[in-house]
């Protein structure tokens, strides 16, 4: 609960924080205390309270923006992002200070010839020593498996980091607060609550598959919704009523559930009116709405996560994803509804 409420806070108010580092100021006057960690296009990365987050440059003042344009102009580690001495080791278009360049598991610098793998947390670790790493199933961060407490694997054959962990939603209550968030987002584009009761429950990979295969769904899911309805003729109440659920896996971080419980919501959406479409075109529009409330989220995960859909070589999750997108950007979201609602049909 605590965990949840820090984050709660930062989001709500962005607050100042008493930590050390430089002073950050936004241009509505907000300050925090961070340190610059590293610059992604338009994007910075702060380093807050011992959590990564990522702001778009745009909100700092131009005395904040002027200190990232020389701090990016410094040759950087691209490991721990300190500044270049003399010791230091290139690596294709990287370079590193010599000690920083080295392997998690052995501890031994990288020598020419060297093959390892790289996380996008400036984690590194030779090819022939993964095996002894654990892979975070959230945001892909590699970590040593002596260092990893054992609830970081999960029951059901799962791994996760040890923030991805610290983050994770593990009760029903706390899930249920992340579900609360997401609305305002959703319903600024024109989406609104279900008219049916939705159930949410926590489950393990071997119940989520065994519920998706009632509706021959496989993959890789992180969430899963169920919609029954029923179609009443005559009488004193005519109508169509429905019941839903929304399976979503224990321990996710907590900004994933908002992505997954963005991406059932939707699914909820278009069952309610019997829309129906083609594998890309239905889950690309779920995936629309998890990219909606993704950008709401400061957490660098948020940004790792919305980099993996743009990637992402699925032809229903990621191209249908692209292609979703490429019409949003078309027609907007009212417009983008309204296509999709022409395509109801009611039984
Ligand atoms: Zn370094
Ligand atoms: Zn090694
Ligand atoms: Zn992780
Ligand atoms: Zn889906």
């Amino acid at each position: 609960m605590a965990i949840l409420r820090s984050y709660f806070l930062f989001v709500l108010s962005s607050v100042c924080f008493t930590v050390s580092g430089r002073v950050w100021t936004t241009t509505s006057g907000n300050k925090s205390e961070g340190e610059l960690f590293e610059v992604v296009g338009n994007r910075i990365g702060l380093k807050i309270r011992g959590r990564e987050y990522h702001f778009s440059l745009d909100r700092f003042s131009p005395a904040d923006r002027e200190y990232v344009k020389q701090w990016s102009r410094v040759p950087r580690c691209a490991a721990c992002s300190g500044t270049l001495g003399t010791r230091t080791t290139k690596a294709g278009k990287a370079s590193y200070h010599t000690a920083c360049f080295r392997c998690m598991v052995c501890r031994k610098n990288f020598g020419p010839g060297n093959r390892f793998r790289k996380d996008g947390w400036g984690g590194m670790v030779h090819v022939e020593h993964f095996s002894q790493t654990g892979l975070c199933g959230t945001c892909s961060r590699i970590f040593p498996k002596r260092d990893a407490i054992k609830e970081q694997f999960f029951a059901d054959g799962r791994m996760t980091c040890g923030p991805c962990l610290r983050d994770g939603i593990f009760k029903l209550n706390l899930l249920k607060e992340v579900e609360k968030r997401i609305w305002p987002t959703l319903m600024q584009v024109g989406f609104v609550k279900p008219k049916g009761k939705v159930t949410l429950q926590l489950v393990d990979r071997a119940t989520l598959l065994r519920e998706a295969a009632k509706i021959n769904a496989s993959g890789n899911l992180r969430g899963l919704t169920l919609t029954k309805y029923r179609v009443v003729k005559g009488g004193k109440n005519p109508g169509t009523t429905f019941e839903h659920r929304i399976f979503v896996l224990y321990g996710l971080p907590y900004v994933e559930c908002v992505s997954v419980l963005a991406h059932e919501h939707i699914h909820v959406w278009l069952n309610e009116r019997f829309i129906e479409s083609t594998p890309p075109v239905v889950e690309g529009f779920c995936n629309l709405a998890s990219s909606l409330v993704l950008q709401k989220e400061k957490s660098k995960l948020a940004s790792i996560l919305l980099e993996n859909m743009d990637k992402s070589s699925s032809p229903i999750y990621g191209a249908g994803y692209r292609m979703m997108k490429q019409k949003l950007a078309q027609v907007g979201w009212p417009a983008l509804l309204n296509e999709l609602k022409k395509k109801s049909s009611p039984p």
